[in-house]
């Protein structure tokens, strides 16, 4: 069990937390979606309220190892302003004479952002002198990034070898409960919802989850390569098309056969001869049956009608669902109704777990008006992956155990 925020004595420290600032902004800057900035808020105020001098930082943007002003994270410590009743420093440097100087003048209760730690090249390349300079004005290390935990950075695992202590924020505290602790034994039936593009990138975590789920549910792109494998014919779908994808799917689904684990594939394919906003879309006959095809001139760039009636009945029959990547795609208007159909569904089961796994799966649970129903939005998408696969992540790995 990792230390946590709760288990500090944080009063009259020194705190630096690694948030996720990384906010969308518009061409002239302005911040677009804070959401990133909310997130952060309870461990912020929680370090506030305990009296702690809060040191916070991020990265925003790629950089690159250069000072690029367009990623600078001023306008972020203006809006976290906003944001919190107390007064938000800033500090034009991460490191060095600029960062110490603004930590002596930081009262206790009182929060400094410090500049983006990406404008070092020391912060990717996880340079052990440059997590020294971070961690020079500290006594206490939290992090709360769990969008980069995935990645062995200076500010996410090796400033942990410069101060007393080392704990998980909030954020990353609810990441764990929900993608491991509640996961280990979860109330059943365990329903595993994979969609995007390609079943290449999310193989292991279907290798992984098949010890444990009771039944998949497979959308999106993904569906059209493990049709593919069955010999059917998609037109022209995006799929992967290659020996070893073949493989690899025919494989997963002789392990879901041998399990006597369902593994629901689409009964039919929405599909389109204009990959556009609206256009016109039909959906094929069912699977197996004869003369289905996805036409020559055409792609599949959604589950069909009867696909989403059939996966919202397995969902509202689950204990818990874990969702990542779109049935379709969403992002187009008109082949987004499969991707709305899983989420409606899962919103609609009240008496479920229900997570969301980052990424898109996030982005569009958002859209169509379904993430406040959802009990956890993952804010990582590499990382809730590598996380369901099993991996430890280096950014909590490096944190103290309790
Ligand atoms: P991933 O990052 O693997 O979760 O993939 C997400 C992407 O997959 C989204 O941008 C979707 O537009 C895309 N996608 C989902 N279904 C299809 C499909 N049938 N054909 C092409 N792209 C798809």
């Amino acid at each position: 069990m990792k230390l946590s925020i709760k288990d500090l004595s944080p009063a009259g420290k020194r705190v630096l937390m690694r948030v996720d600032f990384n906010v969308p902004q518009d061409k002239e800057g302005a911040i677009t979606d804070d959401s990133r900035i909310q997130g952060a808020l309870p461990s912020i105020q929680h370090l506030v309220d305990a009296g702690a001098k809060v040191i916070l930082m991020s990265h925003l943007g790629r950089p690159d190892g250069e000072k690029n002003p367009k990623d600078s994270l001023k306008p972020v410590a203006d809006r976290l302003g906003e944001l919190i009743s107390v007064p938000v420093k800033f500090a034009g440097d991460c490191i060095g004479d600029e960062a110490a100087a603004a930590v002596v003048d930081l009262n206790n209760g009182e929060v400094l952002l410090l500049e983006n730690v990406r404008f070092y090249a020391g912060e990717t390349n996880n340079d052990p002198e440059f997590a020294k300079q971070l961690a020079a004005n500290a006594d206490i290390f939290v992090n709360d990034a769990f969008g980069t935990a995935h990645r062995a950075h200076a500010s996410t695992a090796g400033v942990t070898d410069h101060v007393e202590q080392s704990a998980m924020g909030f954020l990353i505290e609810k990441e764990l409960e929900y993608l491991v602790d509640k996961l280990e034994v979860p109330p059943r039936p365990f329903v595993v919802i994979m969609g995007g593009a390609k079943v290449s990138d999310k193989i292991k975590i279907l290798e992984r989850l098949m010890e444990k789920a009771d039944a998949f549910i497979i959308g999106g792109a993904m569906a059209n390569t493990f049709r593919l494998a069955q010999g059917y014919d998609m037109g022209k779908s995006f799929a992967e098309r290659t020996d070893e994808a073949m493989e690899m799917a025919r494989g997963i689904l002789a392990t879901a056969e041998k399990n006597n684990t369902p593994f629901h594939l689409p009964a039919d394919t929405r599909h389109t001869l204009d990959f556009c906003d609206d256009a016109e879309t039909e959906c094929t006959g069912i699977w197996g049956e004869e003369g289905t095809a996805v036409p020559a001139d055409r792609e599949g760039i959604d589950i069909g009608d009867v696909a989403c009636k059939d996966f919202a009945e397995v969902i509202a029959s689950a204990g818990t669902v874990i969702w990542n990547g779109p049935m379709g795609v969403f992002e187009k208007r008109g082949f987004d109704i499969g991707t709305k159909a899983v989420g409606k569904a899962m919103a609609e089961n009240e008496k479920a777990i229900t997570i969301v796994g980052g990424g898109d799966s996030v982005t569009a649970a958002n859209q169509f008006g379904f993430g406040d129903k959802m009990d956890h939005m993952s804010t990582g998408g590499g990382a809730s992956l590598e996380l369901l696969e099993g991996k430890e992540l280096p950014g909590i790995a490096a944190l103290d155990n309790k």
